[in-house]
């Protein structure tokens, strides 16, 4: 049975897109950088030691998703690693965001060039529309373009055409920064191969602890930094590591890998058409398009996603709705209003299975998922 799903009492927890359970490698990882007393920049022996683990991390992350260790900036997380590279590559460019770009980048893109940030449409199946990307690059006399696509959208899963849009951004001389928080670890992810400039990593959505991620840099790239300090980082981040979460997010992403997918994608497969079995009127938003192997957004017409979040989580079952919860108010998700949804877009939550799930979780949730409609429907009848 994997981890996670013993005991009458355990919670389902389907939430992994909002953060993966902790790797046990990446737990013992981190517990062993809490005990190396040194600071990485001391010169010291103990300094040197915590230095070595520093440069160990950033060697196994650089290999591990295709970049050099002199690329990879670490960074407390995604929502810093993707405002590093809007602020330190940004300035002077053309900025151009995904419709269903995380508000992370969405922020940072805005506090960089205002209202003059461009939006990139997506298509109703959620994939970026590459022929309005086109037609924005090869704009006359406009300055050259900082494009902004996902790898995977962290609501619905869906996968951008990131090889084609990568040589579009080549062909026109603009630069690519790739999110790649929700994509890393479950389908696979190579600054190098994608042919991307910059690339965004979040430890905690690998099984790492949170409080570490990384921006992946391409060579010859060099954005000035956020936080600017003693110059660790090679100047581009200020500040000394957190270097238990970093260990953490190494160890977590040796382990974090795509050839889980498939499993995955099996479970996600069964829970779909078992709440296709349940409610004809149910739709899975985004499953006309590639997506992650682990997320399901259901959309269950006319139930609010908070009402269904709250029914399910008084059951045991976490999921979660919309992207704008993180203040614990869900509200309508620009994500789905982006792909055209309309009021529906308030009304699908999102199912995302962690890296141990295994099949009694879907069961629980199709039978939580399955009572909470029925009762739904009864009280409405
Ligand atoms: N980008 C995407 C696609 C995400 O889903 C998230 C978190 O939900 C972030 C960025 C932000 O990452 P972090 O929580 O590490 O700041």
């Amino acid at each position: 049975m994997p981890r996670g799903e013993a005991g009458a009492h355990a919670e389902t927890y389907l939430d992994a897109n909002a953060t993966e359970p902790l790797r046990p490698a990446a737990r013992e990882a981190a517990i062993a950088a809490f005990d190396l007393p040194g600071n990485p920049s001391s010169v010291h022996a103990a300094g040197r030691a915590a230095r070595r683990l520093l440069e160990t991390a950033r060697e196994q992350v650089a290999a591990r998703f295709g970049a050099r260790p002199a690329g990879v900036v670490f960074t407390a997380g995604g929502t810093e690693a993707n405002a590093l590279a809007l602020h330190g590559l940004g300035a002077g460019r053309r900025l151009l965001v995904g419709a269903t770009e995380h508000p992370s980048v969405w922020a940072a893109a805005r506090a960089v060039a205002g209202e003059a940030v461009v939006t990139v449409p997506v298509r109703s199946d959620g994939q970026a529309d590459l022929e309005a990307l086109a037609a924005l690059l090869a704009r006359p006399a406009a300055p050259p373009a900082l494009v902004c696509l996902m790898a995977a959208n962290n609501e619905t899963g869906v996968l951008h055409p990131l090889a084609e849009a990568a040589a579009l951004c080549r062909a026109h001389g603009a630069l690519l920064h790739v999110d790649a928080v929700q994509a890393a670890g479950r389908v696979p992810v190579s600054l190098a191969a994608l042919g991307a400039d910059s690339l965004a990593l979040s430890g905690h959505k690998l099984g790492g602890p949170k409080g570490a991620g990384a921006l992946l840099l391409r060579p010859g790239l060099d954005p000035a930094p956020l936080v600017p300090g003693g110059g660790q980082e090679r100047g581009r981040r200020g500040g000394t590591e957190p270097l238990p979460a970093i260990a953490g997010l190494a160890a977590a992403a040796a382990e974090a890998l795509p050839e889980r997918a498939a499993a995955l994608a099996a479970l996600r497969d069964r829970l779909e058409e078992g709440v296709r079995a349940l409610a004809p009127e149910a739709r899975i938003v985004g499953a006309a398009a590639p997506r992650l192997p682990n997320t399901s957004c259901i959309l269950l017409p006319g139930v609010p996603a908070e009402t269904q979040v709250i029914a399910l989580d008084l059951t045991g079952v976490r999921v979660s709705a919309g992207a704008a919860c993180s203040s614990g108010k869900v509200a309508r998700s620009p994500v789905l209003e982006a792909m055209g949804l309309g009021a529906a877009a308030g009304e699908a939550i999102r199912v995302s299975l962690p890296w141990n799930a295994g099949g009694a979780s879907v069961e629980r949730f199709l039978a939580a998922w399955g009572a909470m409609r029925e009762r739904l429907r009864r009280r409405a009848a």
